[in-house]
């Protein structure tokens, strides 16, 4: 009976099912930015905190992350200025290795943006562009591009000292403040940058996330190795193309038995718009497995959950930087507000200085 009510509930249902899990957590985004905000500007004012920094806002940090994830390999520890970054970069990867790239359709808030300046498209064009199909090709495999980059950088090019140098450095320490700033005080070439991307976003479908989004490039190559799948049983498909021309990612469904597809993000649109029993569906490993979309809801809070816990109970969650080491790291990038700062603090604080003082604050206070 329960089984019943949940096929019916997935049938109906698939993509509010998708939207409720995305503006649950773009719900939680929006509180981890209105207490880091608040957080921040105690602290631009010399003040200490009076509330906890959120160590979910860790998530803007991917560049961090993937230089946290080389220090995880050199050391076999998790580096305590961004473990909460590296804790969630793992577990998106996780999920692109199991349910394609579900993060960006599913979680990421840009994600969800993205769809909504789609429907705009929709809505203001009658024929909207299509862009041809090598020139699509080729503004693909810039995402790619720029995630190849920023591996190969820090993987390949960056000495292990750099990596230490680079995590305690005041630059990474403060790193998720900076991000704050780049949005709240944008300069005018962002502006005119993040503008632009925006309104090509109207004009040509998914624009940021189909050709630029270097996060997107990463699980979109994880996802090559993706245990689930959209599977399409060819003996029961009667080639309709409705799946092909619901797909966001423009991907031809009705001719492939497995979708491979780099740009598949396991949104469900396909699979919800399929009018015959059991003929294309997401599974895990094998079509005997098939994955409704209460099931990846499910699957993806679990995994976040379930990883964010573990990072607790570990102590890999919360960084150690104390407030007041992050009011003095913030003083030595000339961060705080010009009437309270010190201008000799201000001043390129040398980071030895720095990791001495960092030190004596902790000996002085565990
Ligand atoms: S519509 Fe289907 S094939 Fe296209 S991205 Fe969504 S799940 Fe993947
Ligand atoms: S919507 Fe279903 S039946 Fe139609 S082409 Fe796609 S898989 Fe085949």
């Amino acid at each position: 009976m329960s089984g019943f009510i949940f096929n019916i509930i997935d049938k109906i249902n698939s993509q509010l099912i998708r939207r409720f899990v995305q503006l649950f957590f773009l719900g939680i985004v929006i509180i981890i930015g209105i207490q880091f905000y608040d957080f921040t500007a105690q602290l631009e004012n010399g003040k200490i905190p009076d509330i906890e920094r959120p160590p979910g806002v860790e998530a803007f940090l991917p560049i961090s992350a993937l230089v946290s994830l080389k220090h995880l390999f050199l050391t076999g520890k998790i580096n305590e200025v961004h473990p909460s970054g590296l804790v969630i970069f793992i577990l998106v990867c996780f999920s692109a290795l199991l349910l394609k790239k579900s993060f960006c359709s599913w979680i990421c808030p840009f994600g969800l943006l993205s769809e909504y300046l789609t429907k705009l498209n929709a809505a203001i064009f009658i024929n909207p562009l299509k862009v041809p199909a090598w020139p699509d090709y080729l503004l693909r495999s810039v995402k790619y591009f720029l995630a190849a980059f920023f591996v190969w950088s820090i993987f390949f090019k960056m000495p292990a000292n750099a990596v230490m140098q680079f995590i305690y450095s005041p630059y990474n320490v403060v790193a998720d403040i900076k991000m704050l700033k780049f949005f709240t005080d944008i300069s005018a070439t962002a502006l005119i940058v993040t503008i632009v991307i925006m309104l090509l976003s109207v004009i040509i479908k998914n624009f940021w996330c189909r050709y630029l989004c270097p996060y997107g490039g990463l699980l979109g190559f994880i996802s090559l190795f993706s245990a689930g799948k959209i599977r399409r049983n060819s003996d029961s498909c009667t080639g309709c193309g409705k799946c092909d021309r619901a797909c966001p990612s423009l991907i031809k469904i009705s001719d492939k038995k497995i979708i491979n597809s780099d740009e598949c993000t396991a949104c469900m649109k396909c699979t919800g718009v399929c009018p015959e029993q059991n003929t294309l569906e997401l599974s895990i490993l094998s079509r005997t497995v098939p994955v409704k979309p209460m099931a990846v809801a499910f699957i993806l809070l679990a995994i976040f959950a379930g990883g964010i816990t573990i990072a607790s109970v570990s102590g890999n969650w919360h960084n150690k930087v104390t407030k007041k080491q992050y009011l003095i790291y913030m003083m030595s990038q000339g961060m705080l507000n010009n009437k309270i700062a010190i201008p000799a603090m201000r001043d390129n604080i040398k980071m030895e200085k720095m990791r001495k003082m960092m030190e004596m604050m902790n000996n002085g206070k565990p």
